[in-house]
């Protein structure tokens, strides 16, 4: 068991969680950087070390992968900022994270040391001041809470300061990869004006370890509202039973599944990836299962920045004017009718 996190090819090893490397695996740990916390190894779980541990698959890269799979790049009106949504933004405060995830849809820019650089952000903050259309910050990377709490009180007061702002997002794995950084200071940086979401990102129950469940609480007991985001990942959560264990997990820590994701077209990430007629079976088959409350939308970001949209199951079709059939969770199947609607045309 490391108190510190593994970093490397040679830590990998030491911990036992490789063998001796390749040199493609060492190919594929010199192109995407290596971080695994003290508390995921600690977790010891398979579904947990294929998130973090790299293997000679990624050294694979099929044609259809892209640097940038978002497309984030072609909406940037300012370093570090994103705004393809009228009314909210994604604020880029770091490139650092506690963990860097083998699948990562940012994989080509997470891992360059530091914050965004205070020149940077004054030029964010310029932005949003006269952006009033902007009522949401979401403040992503990296992961925002590796930042000192003093850094992210001084953001959350500089955004707090503008009117406009009802909503400050964070977008992180840290509650769960590094419980410890939620601290006092932390939280007490949170409580500002506008509303605090945190929305954090976790892929299988075996991440949630006591001291993530404690740090979870933490989080609650100040009165910040939890969601979650995972991604839906080929060998590691793409069965109904460890979804349905995940989602009850979360529920039961105060967390409201929000978003699970098509795994996005990231470079060397094709063994991660699902179908999403497999993805759609298994958001059916959770439908019956599990409570309303516990269930994500399952979303994919479309490829080259069209932004994001559910992955809606068939439960409908359309048979003729107003007229529907309507499939059940079992699969039964229902007529369903309109009230009938005078042409507005024909007024
Ligand atoms: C995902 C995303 C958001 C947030 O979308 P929500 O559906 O509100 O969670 C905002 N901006 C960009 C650029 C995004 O990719
Ligand atoms: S924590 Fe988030 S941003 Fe960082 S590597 Fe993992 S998925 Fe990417």
């Amino acid at each position: 068991m490391t108190k510190r996190a593994i970093e490397s090819l040679s830590d990998l090893q030491r911990a036992g969680l490789i063998p001796a490397p390749t040199s493609t695996l060492q190919d594929v740990a010199d192109t995407f950087r290596i971080r695994m916390t003290p508390e995921m190894h600690k977790a010891g779980d398979a579904a947990v070390n294929a998130q973090f541990v790299p293997t000679e698959a990624e050294a694979v890269i099929r044609p259809e992968e892209l640097y940038d799979p978002i497309g984030d790049a072609a909406f940037s009106p300012t370093a570090g900022l994103t705004h393809r949504y009228p009314d909210r933004v994604i604020l880029h405060s770091t490139q650092t994270c506690e963990v860097y995830c083998r699948f990562c849809f940012r994989r080509e820019g997470v891992g360059q040391e530091g914050a965004l650089p205070d020149a940077d952000m004054e030029k964010v903050l310029a932005y949003l001041r006269e952006t009033s259309a902007v009522r949401e910050v979401i403040l992503t990377g990296g992961d925002p809470m590796v930042l000192s709490p003093r850094r992210i009180a001084r953001l959350m007061q500089a955004l707090a300061a503008i009117p406009h702002v009802d909503v400050i997002r964070f977008h992180t794995r840290v509650p769960v990869v590094a419980p410890q950084r939620i601290t006092e200071a932390l939280i007490e940086a949170l409580d500002v004006r506008p509303a605090v979401f945190v929305v954090v990102h976790t892929n299988h129950a075996a991440e949630i370890t006591e001291a993530a469940s404690e740090a979870l609480r933490r989080l609650t007991r100040a009165g910040i509202p939890l969601l979650s985001q995972s991604v839906l990942l080929r060998g590691i959560n793409d069965d109904a039973q460890v979804l349905a264990d995940l989602f009850r997990t979360l529920v039961r820590n105060r967390v409201k599944p929000y978003y699970l994701h098509h795994c996005d077209l990231a470079r060397g990430t094709s063994h991660f990836r699902t179908t999403i007629a497999e993805g759609q079976k298994l958001m059916q088959t959770l439908r019956g299962d599990l409570s309303g409350i516990a269930m994500p939308t399952y979303v994919i970001d479309i490829p080259g920045g069209h932004g994001k949209v559910p992955l809606v199951s068939d439960y409908l079709t359309r048979t003729g004017t107003g007229r529907y059939r309507i499939t059940d969770w079992r699969g039964g199947v229902h007529d369903y009718a309109d009230p009938p609607r005078e042409d507005p045309t024909s007024a």
